[in-house]
């Protein structure tokens, strides 16, 4: 036998009608009820909390990140499955993907319809995800969904309502799994996992603010001034935004705040071409491309920088060194510096 722990946090996998709309009220026993468990897997079941995932905080992710250590430290556990609102499961599964170490994986996954469903997706889903916790190694944090795995990094939530929620806009999935087995792709490398933070590390602030047209510094400076340690501007484009933009942007890092470029565009990395408030200007001004992270995940890069270069141990360590090296790590993002000259190709 297999023995796979179930973290239960609620989302739509656990949610129920309330008279007025769906909220997360069932404890991770009744999730794991609605469906089958497969014949070589034993299940321990772990209640960590009972939300939905928009209502999630730093500190919800924290005390998950160290669940998840926690449960690992038993050799006699095979994987872990943690069931998550489809919300906000690629900022979580990322998350973890960026601290873990063990060859045994962490699988996120959720529902798109609740469950008290009939035609619920709720038991598909957990059954490959237990599958797939029983039987991988070396995939750090992985989203299983509607039949396929994918890597924690790059994947989003694409569809609100569709039960293939999941996908990468600029990958393939890392396995699918079928008939009761996983089939794997092609192997990936994995980063070095980052120092892991305290348990009650404190939490900085880490906001997110999109740029369009006729947008200005207004709120990017009111997150400053609300003690932001770290910034995502969402550019238009392959990362661009106006001159006051760039000018707060330099304000920021000339005072230790970090700043990630991510795109408000699905699909492609962000890149340094264009001047008058571009990304060339942001990256002059500071920041640093987040590649072809989508904006929730640039900020948990930015986060988890933040809370490595202050993990016990890493004394000294720079934060925005430890960002550059998560952003690098990309399998699927070039170089900044290769999209620069694959742009300048026949001049
Ligand atoms: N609102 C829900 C949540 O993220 C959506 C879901 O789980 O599918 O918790």
């Amino acid at each position: 036998m297999r023995h796979v722990v179930v973290i239960s946090t609620g989302g739509t996998i656990a949610s129920r009608w309330q008279g007025d709309g769906y909220a997360a009220e069932a404890a991770g026993q009744e999730v794991l009820a609605a469906g089958a468990v497969p014949e070589s897997v034993d299940v321990t079941v772990v209640d960590l909390f009972t939300v939905n995932s928009s209502r999630l905080t730093t500190d919800h992710q924290l005390r998950l990140l160290h669940t998840v250590h926690e449960v690992l430290a038993d050799p006699s556990v095979d994987g872990v499955v943690v069931t998550h609102g489809t919300d906000t499961l690629e900022e979580s599964a990322f998350f973890l993907d960026l601290f873990h170490r063990d060859r045994r994986p962490v699988v996120f996954t959720g529902a798109q319809r609740p469950l008290d469903a009939e035609d619920g997706d709720a038991a598909g889903n957990l059954y490959d995800a237990l599958l797939t916790a029983a039987t991988g190694r070396d995939i750090g944090a992985v989203i299983v969904f509607a039949g396929q795995v994918f890597a924690a990094r790059g994947t989003v939530k694409k569809h609100t309502v569709d039960a293939r929620a999941f996908g990468d806009p600029d990958g393939l999935p890392l396995g699918r799994v079928e008939f009761g087995r996983v089939s794997w792709g092609r192997r990936r490398s994995r980063p070095a996992a980052l120092p892991l933070p305290a348990p009650r590390a404190a939490a900085p602030r880490v906001d997110i603010l999109m740029h369009h047209s006729d947008g200005d510094a207004v709120l990017l400076d009111a997150s400053l001034a609300a003690g932001a340690r770290g910034v995502v501007v969402v550019g238009t484009g392959a990362g661009n935004a106006n001159p006051q933009v760039a000018g707060s942007v330099a304000r920021a890092t000339a005072d230790g705040v970090l700043v990630a470029v991510s795109t408000r565009v699905a699909a492609g990395a962000v890149a340094p071409l264009y001047t008058g408030g571009g990304a060339v200007d942001l990256a002059a001004a500071g920041a640093l491309l987040a590649g072809t992270l989508r904006p929730g995940q640039a900020r948990i890069a930015v986060l988890a920088a933040l809370l490595a270069a202050g993990a016990p141990g890493a004394d000294g360590a720079d934060a925005a060194q430890i960002l550059r090296g998560i952003l690098e790590a990309a399998p699927q993002a070039l170089p900044v510096s290769e999209l620069y000259l694959i742009d300048r190709v026949g001049k």
